[in-house]
């Protein structure tokens, strides 16, 4: 009772009402059968509901952290995990200490449960310490880049709960990638295009691909008459049931995105990611009252629809190949927009004066190798022109990162040809503020 009275107030109140699946060509639009089958599923907010979540589970006597960002895992002389550690904070970009100067905190338990999302920082290296993946001949990751918008649109246009997804234009046929327009309440549409990051040509610019697609003219109608309220970017896993790791390690687990619990045709993974980590919280229970071993949340997952529903959806996807430059129209104003004004739709926000979380292993590689070889991809993948060549003062071009707008959807740690970009999670609290996506 208590429960169902807590699920009637959460933020879950646009019932999907229709499923539409469209092939564009730059002109013209195809129905195809829709594959998908969103009948009961809710058309939302997700940092709306998470924020909700975290009400009530501190209401319940969790405590929360949203300030801090583990940066590193604490294991005691065994090599099992016991923790996590904070970074330190107030850290001048010069490496000195500056008056706000705190120590990180080491938080300790009996058991970690690590949910960082798509490309975790701390569950990678996990993955690779423990050699997840080789237990259970998993392949390798693969990913996908999504970028996306919420916009506020024209009441007599709004359908809340419509759903649609579309393939095709302007992506060319060798590069697996697609949009999702789903009607969300209060006239809000979010809108996205998720682009793999296998994409073979250095010249695709995933963000300059989204500004194209808003101009289709079946979505340019949709679009004209409204406003952007937000705009954000994130990474998901692509590689499916495949690439799934032993999610145990000595002294906790894995949950949700980290683990790569997604369904990659659906790209639905919330529904994965909220079960797996019910899943753990289940093995941890028993855990740490009947004193059996963490081993129990695999066989759990094995027996739970997450396994048939992500083996179903396995062997999904094809592989793409082009290098042919594009050149892309300049954004209007209206329906396609600069990264500068979107970035600032993102309320991403860092304390200015502190290291770099964007570190390159070889300082040396961008300029020897990454711009004359593949023209300098980073600063067209990343969705926040975080990296950008500017001639110095003898006109050579130079790598400059502004990591101050990044928008953490960890595409750089995953793209750089010579996997040269280590990505560390900043100063605690810093990052993309979103409130609607
Ligand atoms: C463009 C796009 C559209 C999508 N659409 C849908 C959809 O319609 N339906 C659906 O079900 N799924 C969708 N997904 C997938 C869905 O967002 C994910 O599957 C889901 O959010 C995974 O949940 P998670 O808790 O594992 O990770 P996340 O939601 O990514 O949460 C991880 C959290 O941990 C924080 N974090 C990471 N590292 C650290 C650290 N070291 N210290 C502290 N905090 C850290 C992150 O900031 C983040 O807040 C979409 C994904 C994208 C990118
Ligand atoms: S710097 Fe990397 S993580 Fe940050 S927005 Fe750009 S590609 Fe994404």
């Amino acid at each position: 009772m208590y429960l169902l009275k807590i699920y009637l107030q959460a933020p879950v109140d646009v019932p999907v009402l229709s499923d539409k699946f469209w092939y564009l060509t730059k002109d013209r639009t195809f129905a195809l059968p829709c594959p998908f089958n969103n009948r009961g599923n809710y058309v939302i907010s997700l940092s709306q509901l998470t924020r909700w979540m975290g009400v009530k589970a501190e209401e319940l006597g969790v405590e929360i952290y949203p300030g801090f960002a583990a940066g590193e895992v604490l294991y005691d002389s065994n090599d099992n995990v016991v923790g996590v550690g904070t970074n330190d904070m107030g850290i001048s970009k010069d490496g000195s200490k500056k008056e706000t100067f705190q120590h990180g905190v080491e938080l300790k338990g009996k058991l970690t449960l690590l949910a960082e999302g798509c490309r975790g920082s701390l569950s990678e290296k996990i993955i690779s310490k423990y050699n997840l993946r080789g237990k259970v001949q998993a392949q390798h990751q693969t990913y996908a880049l999504g970028i996306k918008e919420v916009w506020e649109i024209d009441e007599s246009k709004h359908e809340p709960g419509a759903v649609l997804h579309t393939l095709g234009w302007p992506l060319d046929h060798k590069t697996y990638g697609g949009s999702f327009v789903y009607h969300m309440k209060d006239r809000q549409v979010s809108i996205g295009l998720v682009i793999a990051l296998n994409y073979q040509n250095p010249y695709l610019n995933p963000y300059e691909e989204f500004q194209k697609f808003k101009h289709h003219p079946a979505i340019k109608s949709l679009l004209e008459g409204g406003t952007v309220i937000q705009y954000g970017a994130r990474t998901l896993n692509e590689g499916g049931f495949q690439s799934i790791p032993y999610p145990v390690f000595p002294g906790g687990a894995i949950v949700g995105c980290s683990a790569g619990f997604l369904n990659v045709p659906k790209i639905k993974g919330t529904h994965t990611a909220m079960k797996s980590g019910m899943l753990a919280a289940e093995a941890a229970f028993s855990v740490l009252s009947e004193g059996s071993s963490m081993v129990v949340y695999y066989d759990f997952l094995r027996k739970s629809w997450i396994w048939e529903e992500l083996k179903k959806a396995r062997n999904y996807r094809p592989v793409a190949k082009l290098h042919t430059p594009i050149e892309y129209p300049r954004a209007d104003g209206i329906l396609s927009f600069d990264v500068p004004t979107s970035l600032h739709r993102s309320n991403t926000n860092h304390e200015h004066d502190q290291p770099a979380h964007l570190q390159l292993r070889d300082p040396t590689i961008p300029e020897l190798v990454n711009l004359p070889e593949y023209a300098g991809p980073e600063s067209r993948y990343c969705p926040a022109r975080v990296y950008e060549y500017v001639p110095d003062e003898n006109g050579v071009l130079k790598l400059q990162i502004n990591a101050q707008n990044c928008l953490h959807c960890k595409a750089c740690d995953i793209k750089d040809p010579q996997q040269n970009i280590e990505w560390t999670v900043p100063e605690g609290g810093g990052g993309p503020g979103y409130s609607v996506m």
